[in-house]
């Protein structure tokens, strides 16, 4: 009998799998109209990561083939390092992360992990390499346990509790009725967007890709929770190649390298106090923020103005 179960296992594991890339992704960027077919190319090997370096090689992209929306993009994020992303709403941010995922097929240039071109390798492979830690995340109608243990089919309990410690949710979820046992989502608890937002962080430490993509909350949450959320987030992209799309201050201030986009163009590049000196669109943007803040504003969205 538990040789018939076997293949059964397989199957809803590999089903969990392509709905789990289904549901980041539609969490992430909840995306109305249905994108191109996109398909492997025959006998597309799986991507081989190594340290997760990340390069966009001259890319072209636009939704509709006649109105491009990314212009000759190229920039490299070595092994481990943090790239951040910002510029105007509408600039082309979340595209590059869509790209990344190879969501859309671009029209010209190459985006290579690890000098593989990610579209000559398997979607799935390509996906598993990739973590993303979205704004806004839906949860499933089920535990707690089973939505922070979906990263990784195959977690064990101790796995799921050490993720959530890492992300500074274990102590929050110990205090529920039921423990990792209590129904959160939409029918059951609702958690706040801090809490939601450490669940990803938990679910994505399970699966522990060597790339991450973070697209930080334009609305600012509490500040303790985001103190916190931001030291867990630091954390955890120390060690990865991590491209974050940025709307705090902090984040781009410890990156080392920030590309500046407007109208899908990179239009300056370089850390926050070249780019300070520079006197462009950043520096604009970062004086904005500044006096913001000493006009007792709230934390600072200015990067996406
Ligand atoms: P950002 O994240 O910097 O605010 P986006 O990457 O979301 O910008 O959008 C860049 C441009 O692409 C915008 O002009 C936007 O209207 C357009 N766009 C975004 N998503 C789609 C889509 N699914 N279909 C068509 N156009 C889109
Ligand atoms: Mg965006």
């Amino acid at each position: 009998l538990a040789q018939l179960f076997r293949p059964l296992d397989l199957l809803g594991m590999v089903y969990r799998t392509i709905r789990q890339g289904v549901i980041d992704m539609e969490a992430m960027y909840k995306l109305i109209d249905t994108p191109a077919e996109i398909s492997d190319v025959p006998d597309a090997p799986m991507l081989q990561p190594r340290g997760g370096e990340v390069r966009f090689e001259h890319v072209r992209f636009g939704y509709d083939p006649d109105r491009e929306i990314l212009h000759d993009v190229s920039f490299t994020v070595p092994a481990g390092k943090t790239l951040a992303i910002v510029g105007p709403s509408g600039a082309g941010k979340s595209t590059i992360a869509r790209t990344l995922f190879r969501f859309y097929d671009i029209q010209a240039g190459r985006i290579l992990i690890d000098g593989q071109d990610i579209a000559r390798v398997t979607q799935a492979s390509l996906r598993a390499a990739i973590g993303i830690v979205p704004q806004d995340m839906v949860l499933f109608n089920d535990t707690v346990g089973y939505n922070i243990g979906y990263g990784r089919a195959d977690a064990s309990q101790a796995e799921i509790e050490q993720a959530a410690r890492a992300a500074s949710i274990h102590d929050f979820i110990m205090r529920l009725p039921q423990g990792y046992d209590t129904r959160v989502g939409e029918r059951g608890l609702k958690l706040s967007g801090g809490e939601k937002q450490r669940v990803a962080i938990a679910r994505t430490l399970l699966k522990d890709p060597p790339v991450l993509v973070l697209d930080e909350a334009t609305s600012a949450l509490d500040s303790r929770t985001e103190t916190e959320i931001q030291t867990v987030l630091r954390d955890i992209s120390r060690k990865r190649t991590t491209l974050v799309v940025a709307h705090r201050l902090s984040t781009v201030v410890d990156a080392d390298e920030i590309i500046v986009l407007d109208q899908g163009r990179i239009v300056e590049r370089g850390r926050h106090s070249d780019l300070v000196q520079a006197d462009g669109l950043y520096a604009v943007m970062w004086t904005r923020q500044a006096s913001e803040r000493t006009e007792g504003g709230a934390d600072p969205d200015i990067l996406d103005y």
